[in-house]
């Protein structure tokens, strides 16, 4: 009786104890932000790659499970900026891969067409002033924590230049790898091959990553000699081949994809004091593009070997190694005693679909890209800027597009299209009967479900097929005319067709549109001290900012079109 008193009172205390600890931590309200994208990840990819890090975090913290991407295109390069926003794609500057600058903005001429995957963080700024200007959420947090900065860190120039203009201190881009650098000579930075490390010239990494021979790659014994895996010679993936930039590679102590970028975000964790690092991981998006993603890539349809070094470009080792890299930035958060007061946000910038239904894509080699003269590209159509060809800078692109569009391009009032799980098109002359004539003949092409025209700030459905599937009729009617009005703005294309599921134009597997595949993505926000909560909600990703910023108790000074939800913080708003 005595014994077991004693240890009643114990478990008491030992609860006491407990509470106290959890209460501390209760009280604590968010310093710091770390936003984790998986480049598009499924929702489903948790669960069927066994992502240990994202399941725990959205079984300990919010987890939205009806979130989705909320607005179009459903693109990299748009979606990163709405995350940091809260603004709707048409109140940015650019909704989707290519604008039509009415203003000149960007120098290539009045009303050029602009292909927006091709600028720099400087072109970025100049149409968020044009068309702000906007604070970020960056922007946010250095006034809310003053000596603290704020970074970003991915593989793809578009994705971490767009995020970064014009609040982010540091911005790193993790290029291809190319064999060149010889680690055994002197180290010397002006020796090295930038271009190889980084991938462009821009990006504007700290010095103590931009020095650090942990990011070169020796040229060392591989067997390797080109960074491809066979993805140029592979069907489907040759269409969009691996280029180095996105799996890890063969090279010890230099691996680069995605664990370069945890380990580029780990050492500002190291060197500075943050309040805000959004970290992208992208190996998952080039595969899925490559192969069509989770559905397809799996070992029985490709018969890869785990244990071969091609495994690299496949989706199984590229999820697990992404989930890896997260749980990495977990454990620095916990080693620097941060873990308590940050609040970490895992999402994807869109989903994916694969061509299982129609594919009018080229398969061939490189076809998904417009970039390789004499073939008929995927994504782009028609004319635009800036220049591929360095030897006549002021000579636009030109290009085909695929077979299936043709119609479209024949008749001769397209000035460029771009087609992914959506096909959008700027018009020459957007008159209405223009608009008219090209929405009747884009309502022809295969696997279109419906069109629309622009007018003003929104889009007028003109046509919608009456052949849609009833998962296809159930979302396209909740969701296509919600989606479709979140580009309209001057710039955005004139002329609007939307795909039905698994259907698409340029790789084997994409995003970009309005189906649910595409705009169905993970959601999760965590920190120690938040109560588990599941949410049918329909988080979108333009709620990201307004949700942080009511977490972190700061109030917003412009408006936004995302809305904050709340989260199970105690003493969050
Ligand atoms: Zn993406």
């Amino acid at each position: 009786m005595g014994t077991a008193r004693k240890t009643l009172s114990l478990v008491v205390v030992c609860l006491v104890v407990l509470l106290i600890a959890t209460g501390a931590a209760f009280g604590k309200t968010p310093k710091r932000v770390m936003i984790v994208v998986m480049d598009q990840m499924q929702p489903g990819y948790a669960q069927q790659y066994d992502m240990k890090n994202v399941l725990w975090l959205q079984n300990h913290g919010a987890n939205f499970k009806k979130a989705y991407v909320g607005d179009m295109a459903s693109e990299t390069v748009v979606s990163h900026n709405v995350m940091v926003s809260g603004l709707f794609p048409k109140n940015m500057g650019w909704s989707d891969e290519a604008i039509r600058d009415v203003d000149n903005v960007l120098g290539y001429g009045y009303n050029a067409i602009v292909t927006v995957g091709d600028l720099g963080t400087a072109d970025y700024v100049k149409l968020i002033n044009h068309y702000g200007p906007y604070p970020k959420l960056g922007d946010y947090l250095k006034a809310k924590f003053p000596g603290t900065i704020v970074a970003n860190v991915g593989e793809k120039g578009y994705q971490v230049e767009s995020m970064a203009a014009n609040s982010s201190d540091w911005w790193v881009r993790m290029g291809s790898k190319k064999n060149t650098a010889d680690l055994t000579a002197p180290f010397s930075p002006s020796s090295v091959p930038w271009t190889g490390t980084y991938r462009g010239a821009g990006g504007n990494p700290p010095s103590y990553i931009k020095n650090d021979p942990r990011f070169l790659v020796s040229v060392g014994n591989n067997s390797y000699p080109n960074d491809y895996y066979n993805t140029k010679v592979d069907s489907p993936a040759w269409m969009y081949p691996e280029d180095g930039r996105y799996v890890e590679g063969v090279y010890p102590g230099h691996e680069s994809g995605d664990i370069w970028v945890a380990d580029a975000a780990l050492k500002i964790m190291d060197n500075e004091k943050w309040s805000g690092l959004w970290v992208t991981f992208s190996a998952i998006d080039k595969i899925g593009h490559m192969w069509g993603g989770g559905a397809v890539d799996t070992l029985a349809n490709y018969q890869w070997d785990p244990n071969s070094i091609f495994r690299e470009v496949h989706m199984p080792w590229a999820a697990k190694n992404a989930d890896d890299q997260l749980g990495r930035l977990i454990k620095k958060l916990k080693q620097k005693g941060q873990f308590d007061d940050t609040l970490i946000v895992v999402t994807a910038d869109h989903g994916s679909t694969y061509g299982g239904k129609g594919f009018y894509g080229t398969n061939e080699l490189d076809a998904a890209s417009a970039s390789t003269p004499g073939v008929s590209g995927g994504w782009y159509a028609g004319t635009w800027w800036p220049s591929y060809d360095t030897k006549k800078p002021n000579v636009p692109n030109t290009t085909d597009g695929p077979d299936a569009l043709q119609p479209l391009m024949a008749t001769g009032l397209v000035e460029f299209s771009y087609q992914s799980t959506a096909i959008e098109s700027w018009l020459k002359d957007p008159t209405a009967e223009n608009m008219a004539t090209c929405a009747g003949v884009m309502a022809t092409l295969p696997g279109v479900i419906a069109t629309y025209g622009k007018n003003g700030d929104h889009y007028d459905l003109t046509w919608a097929s009456d052949s849609m599937t009833d998962a296809e009729d159930h979302w396209w009617s909740r969701h296509g005319q919600e989606l479709v009005d979140t580009m309209a703005f001057e710039g955005s294309g004139d002329v609007v067709g939307l795909l039905a599921d698994q259907t698409l134009y340029a790789a084997y597997g994409d995003h970009g549109g309005a189906q649910k595949d595409v705009q169905r993505i993970p959601m999760a926000f965590y920190m120690p001290g938040i109560s588990h909560a599941k949410s049918k909600a329909g988080f979108r990703l333009v709620d990201i900012t307004p949700t942080v910023l009511g977490a972190m108790g700061i109030k917003p000074t412009t408006a936004m079109d995302g809305k904050a939800y709340h989260l199970p913080i105690p003493g969050a708003k």
